[in-house]
């Protein structure tokens, strides 16, 4: 029987991956070692399956005694206001993290890291395959994100270079759905939060910048075709998102669209926000053949509308990360913000 981890495993996408291991009969136990930073409890609270084991901790503590079957990398913060709050933590997340967790594998056993389409940076390529190296600033606000993503990939590829381990390294596209935090700080959820709450929906810059919207069901279908179901022996890095790209205010204006009441809001750009992204799914198609993303991001947006609606307790105003008007306490942030926005850089100790 099967004795597998999953890092993150509270978080957004985590937790639909532990649903779809827990519908395989052949995992005898399946540990969940998740910090809370970002993933909360309630995202696991629909399960009650006694080979769940709940461990809150941080990844860089997870045993390291070479026992584990198969493991899943999912522990790291993804929302850029989140990361760029704390950047120290994100890279010792994703560096430290993931040397720690190739020593938690047992000889022979499969390593499954969730990488980030952010490893190509701001592309001068569309759509990116991936073989294209990435245009990714190293010391700039989205480097604690990035470029620990690309050491993790590094440290993935050279272990299994120098010591035969086996890995899949999946390369995720933007993601949306139901269990994404109401103060998450992405375009979709605030978009929705915002909507709910009745309040302005908040483009930064034109709006005109792109990305690639997946649902959730969709790319965890792709993980879980990839990660165990029939991905061979081929490690990654692969490419798993939406290949439909649509401008972030095409999005807002969609949203707007089930709350009529509320406004855009054009804010100042966001600093080096990539232009575009859209991910070349050639590889994809001979990997995992006849994967898809299904969900048209309006669907998509429908059933999170319906999710986040859901909530308990009840709707209460979501404390957003950008003040939409200067003079409305109200609309102070809480949530971390973007780099570039005075109380990010002014509370890090680290810079
Ligand atoms: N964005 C926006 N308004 C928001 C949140 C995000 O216009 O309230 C933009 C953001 O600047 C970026 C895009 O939406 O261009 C996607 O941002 P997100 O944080 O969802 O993910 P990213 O792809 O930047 O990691």
């Amino acid at each position: 029987m099967t004795k597998v981890l999953i890092a993150g495993g509270a978080g957004f996408i985590g937790s639909h991956l532990v649903d779809r291991l827990l519908a395989r009969r052949d995992i005898s136990q399946l540990v969940v070692v998740d910090n809370l930073w970002t993933g909360t409890k309630s995202n696991l609270q629909h399960i009650s399956d006694n080979r769940l084991e709940f461990r809150q901790a941080d990844v860089e503590a997870v045993d390291a005694s070479g026992q584990y079957d198969e493991i899943y990398n999912l522990a790291s913060p993804a929302s850029p206001p989140w990361y760029m709050a704390e950047p120290m933590r994100t890279i010792s997340a994703n560096v430290i993290g993931t040397m720690r967790l190739i020593a938690a594998l047992r000889p022979g056993g499969l390593l499954c890291f969730t990488s980030t389409s952010e490893v190509y940076g701001d592309p001068l390529v569309s759509p990116q395959p991936e073989t294209y190296r990435g245009s990714v600033d190293c010391t700039g606000p989205r480097s604690s994100y990035d470029e620990s993503k690309r050491c993790a990939e590094a440290m993935l590829f050279e272990a299994r270079r120098t010591r035969g381990i086996r890995i899949r390294v999946v390369r995720l596209f933007n993601v949306f759905g139901p269990r994404t935090r109401p103060d998450d700080g992405r375009a979709v959820s605030n978009f929705i939060t915002q909507g709910l709450a009745g309040k302005p929906i908040t483009v930064f810059g034109d709006g005109r910048q792109s990305r690639s919207w997946g649902y959730v069901d969709d790319i965890v279908h792709g993980l879980e075709r990839f990660f165990w179901l029939d991905g061979g022996d081929y490690p990654g890095p692969l490419n798993v998102g939406n290949d439909r790209e649509v401008p972030v205010v095409d999005v807002a204006h969609f949203v707007r669209k089930r709350f009529p009441h509320c406004a855009i809001q054009h804010l100042p750009p966001v600093p080096q926000d990539p232009t575009n992204r859209r991910p070349d799914l050639t590889l994809a198609n001979q990997v995992i053949p006849g994967w898809t993303c299904h969900v048209p991001y309006e669907e998509g947006v429908d059933r999170t509308i319906g999710w986040f609606r859901g909530l308990q307790p009840a709707a209460p105003a979501p404390r957003m990360r950008v003040p939409v008007a200067a003079n409305d306490p109200d609309d102070a942030p809480s949530a971390p913000r973007r780099q570039g926005r005075p109380t990010s850089v002014a509370t890090d100790p680290w810079n």
